[in-house]
């Protein structure tokens, strides 16, 4: 089966295999020509939808247009072109960030639309909120089979870790090695209060790739661990992984939404024996991988 992964360089695109895995400059998903032309060439049966633009809550917040435009026009291109060529499956990754910010906790799949998603990422959130409805309506009219998973936080080696526009982990990451470096301060944006939960990146290529085969309902599919983090903890966590012992500041600002935890009921009952890796682990591994990387000028800045 060829599988076309968008996204393919990208933070979960890089951990599924793939002979179809064309960069953004290979494949333009803002052109609808260039996918058409694309599949055209290419025999593609499945994809698996994993572009998207990304950004932690300061980006968000500054370029809600940009976001909600870019994950808008890319999923809509690619699954009309996917409808012209008569691609058999399609698995589109989401976010918690669809979801509203006044629910009912944990936040399940029937409270997707109740309401706005928090006012600091509402471009990216109703953008990707609006994939469901693709994928819906596709299937409806057109009987395809368009499957949503809906990750929490993703983190993990290859992600963007400049410092403002990236998510909490790489962010963090990135801070406390300069923290180190510069012997400053490791400073957090926030309170430190809020919670979150978080997916290894691998893990969610796994479950992506697993449902392109196995999983067919028209439902979207929540995947999360059980754990909630909360970010001070979170940041005591990297500090000591990372053997910084100076002091960490809280700037007070910048928290985002408070708490997105997840129903994972789902996910557990058709994955019951799915073993995440841990966020001790996930760390371990990523923080690696950045120290590593860091001094070729590897890292995506
Ligand atoms: P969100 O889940 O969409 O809000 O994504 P983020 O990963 O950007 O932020 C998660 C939480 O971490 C928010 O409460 C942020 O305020 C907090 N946070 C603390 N320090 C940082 C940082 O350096 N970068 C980012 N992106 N978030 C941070």
């Amino acid at each position: 089966m060829n599988t076309l992964v968008t996204g393919g360089s990208g933070l979960v695109g890089c951990t599924i295999e793939s002979e179809f895995k064309p960069t953004s400059k290979e494949l333009n998903l803002l052109n609808y020509e260039a996918i058409h032309s694309y599949l055209a060439d290419n025999k593609i049966d499945s994809i698996i939808h994993c572009a998207a633009k990304v950004g932690g809550v300061k980006e968000n917040k500054e370029n809600p247009a940009d976001f909600f435009y870019e994950n808008s026009m890319m999923t809509m291109n690619l699954i009309e072109a996917a409808r012209v060529f008569e691609v058999k499956k399609i698995v589109c990754l989401l976010s918690t960030c669809i979801f509203p910010h006044e629910a009912d906790y944990p936040l399940t799949v029937e409270q997707i639309h109740n309401g706005e998603p928090h006012p600091s990422n509402y471009g990216y959130g109703f953008a990707k909120r609006m994939t469901e409805i693709n994928a819906r309506a596709y299937r409806e009219q057109y009987g395809m089979n368009i499957v949503t998973v809906v990750p929490c936080n993703i983190y993990g080696p290859n992600d963007n870790f400049n410092m403002n526009s990236g998510h909490v982990i790489p962010g963090l990451i990135h801070k406390c090695y300069k923290a180190l470096e510069e012997k400053t301060d490791f400073e957090i944006w926030g309170t430190g209060k809020p919670y979150r939960e978080f997916l290894y990146s691998s893990d969610a290529g796994n479950i992506a790739q697993w449902a392109l085969e196995n999983y067919n309902e028209p439902e979207p599919l929540i995947v999360s661990p059980d754990e909630e983090i909360n970010i001070a903890v979170l940041a005591q966590q990297i500090a000591w992984q990372m053997g910084f012992k100076g002091n960490i500041v809280f700037n007070q600002e910048l928290d985002g939404m408070f708490r997105k935890p997840s129903d994972n009921s789902k996910f557990k009952s058709l994955l019951p024996n799915y073993e995440f890796v841990t966020i001790e682990n996930g760390l371990t591994r990523t923080i690696a991988w950045f120290i590593d990387n860091y001094d070729k000028g590897n890292i995506r800045l």
